[in-house]
């Protein structure tokens, strides 16, 4: 494919806006509408959707979404984008694309998009990626607001979302994801599809959310198991949930988990039934 839209070269765009990347802002940019365009394929946009798109930049995923069909709302930090997007704005028909600068960890995603379900879809900022997708995989209520997250991530996060049982990368964020979302590899790229180069390769995942949690338990109480259970994650459970304010081997017994085991070694379904016992008489009142 060597053109996706009638607008100039990214690189060009750059240039005469004088976009250089600026570390502080997580600046990675894509200048291939192939590699962009690859990304608005793995989140299957359809003529019609509404699609979220934190940090926008010079624009090459942008204009992939609105190539493929999507309207997009997008959210921009750095004020210096601001007009290239408006340019690519302006060769859609109005309303196709919405700007909206500011930070995306202080936006009300539901607020800007309204009632209608939207994918989000995004080269990530790293320094803000995982809040984001924390806060995504907490909404409350659930099923979310959106439909589903195509998300460039550090392949090291990418791996720990999709990590399981006994896998290096088994972690808090593998259970918080898993737990009420199907996780999907979609492909890895190399530093050398970014300009400037990052220092690690970058991974597209997704994620579907389910209708309804793997297992049954509270998110909070997930939450605080998770992160006593991985703190010590290679000590033996007994000892690594000893920071809970309940005893940990009488909590152990009431799930039914071996209090031998280690965090690194339990699924989804024993951290849940933990949750459960920790929101429930006697321990939830300790
Ligand atoms: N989407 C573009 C691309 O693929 O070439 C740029 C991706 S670059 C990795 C991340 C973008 O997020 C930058 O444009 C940066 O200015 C923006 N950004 C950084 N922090 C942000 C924040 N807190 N809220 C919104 N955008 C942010």
């Amino acid at each position: 494919m060597s053109r996706i839209d009638d607008l100039p070269p990214l690189r060009d765009v750059i240039a005469r806006h004088g976009l250089a990347a600026k570390k502080a802002l997580g600046q990675n940019f894509l200048l291939d509408l192939n590699v962009t365009a690859r990304i608005a394929r793995a989140a299957e946009i359809a003529p019609g959707d509404l699609v979220y798109e934190v940090g926008p930049g010079p624009g090459g995923l942008t204009r992939a979404l609105l190539a493929a069909g999507a309207d997009v709302v997008a959210v921009e930090r750095d004020e210096r984008c601001l007009e290239a997007l408006a340019e690519i704005a302006a060769a859609y028909a109005p309303g196709r694309l919405t700007v909206i600068p500011g930070d995306a960890l202080a936006v009300d995603e539901t607020a800007v998009l309204g009632a209608r379900p939207a994918k989000v879809v995004a080269n990530l900022p790293y320094n803000v990626g995982t809040a984001l997708l924390i806060r995504w995989l907490s909404a409350d209520p659930w099923p979310p607001w959106w439909r589903s997250l195509t998300l460039m991530f550090q392949k090291e996060v990418a791996d720990r979302l999709i990590a399981g049982p006994r896998e290096d990368a088994y972690s808090r964020l593998s259970i918080m994801a898993q737990w009420r979302c199907r996780v999907r590899h979609h492909f890895d790229l190399s530093p050398k599809a970014f300009v400037p180069p990052p220092k690690v390769t970058s991974t597209v995942v997704g994620l579907i959310p389910l209708p309804a949690p793997r297992h049954e338990c509270r998110l909070s109480a997930l939450e605080t198991v998770t992160a006593n259970a991985f703190g010590q994650r290679r000590k033996m459970l007994r000892q690594s949930l000893k920071g809970l304010a309940v005893p940990a081997e009488r909590l152990l017994e009431a799930a039914g988990v071996v209090p031998t085991a280690r965090a690194e070694e339990l699924d989804i379904a024993a951290f849940a039934a933990l949750a459960r016992a920790l929101a429930e008489p006697p321990f939830r009142d300790a």
